[in-house]
């Protein structure tokens, strides 16, 4: 299955220097300079921006004549389920504009509700729908931060059925409400 690039290069850098775990798998951090390729949450020292490319499979960095990362080895596959977290994964960064539940992520892995539920929990620490939230979060906050779409617009675009649904996960996660996040990221680029 070919992942398609669903975040821009700004985004993908910024997770990186997150150490994101949630998008390991999604797309690799390929350094230019090292010919190493690393996963998002890789905890070495951080490249230069301008070094860093980005592909979405071992199989494109390795053909780019990418090596893996010693420290974080993206090539190695952790658990038996890294094709069933995967698979949910790209359902959720695929779909995350559109109102979907748990039943349809089970449907498009082809297993029971409960049992989708319990397993991604065991795999990610995250239930589908906290991890799902939780890329919604992350791609309004970036819109926040790099748009002028109002806050209304954005909790559309990123799939939130209510603003005041929105507001609340917002401020859950970001420990700010949106209009704050985005005057704080506006002074920082201005300031
Ligand atoms: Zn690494």
């Amino acid at each position: 299955m070919e992942t398609e690039a669903k975040f821009t290069f700004d985004e993908m850098w910024e997770k990186i220097l997150d150490c994101d775990r949630k998008y390991d798998g999604l797309f690799f951090t390929c350094v230019k300079t090292t010919k190493i390729y690393c996963r998002p949450s890789c905890r070495s020292r951080k490249p230069k921006k301008r070094n860093v490319e980005f592909c979405f499979s071992i199989e494109e960095a390795e053909r780019h004549g990418f090596r893996a990362c010693k420290r974080c080895q993206p090539e190695i596959e952790k658990s038996p389920y890294v094709e069933f977290t995967q698979q949910v994964v790209d359902f959720l960064t695929g779909h995350y504009q559109q109102k979907i539940g748990l039943d349809e992520v089970a449907a498009y892995v082809g297993m029971s509700p409960s049992y989708v539920d319990r397993l991604f929990k065991q795999e990610t620490g995250e239930t589908p729908r906290s991890y799902l939230e939780k890329i919604r979060i992350d791609k309004a906050a970036y819109l926040l931060a790099s748009t002028s779409l109002t806050n209304l617009e954005i909790c559309l675009e990123t799939g939130f059925q209510s603003t005041s649904h929105f507001y609340k996960v917002f401020r859950q996660q970001k420990r700010q409400s949106p209009g704050e996040y985005r005057k704080e990221k506006g002074e920082r680029r201005n300031g």
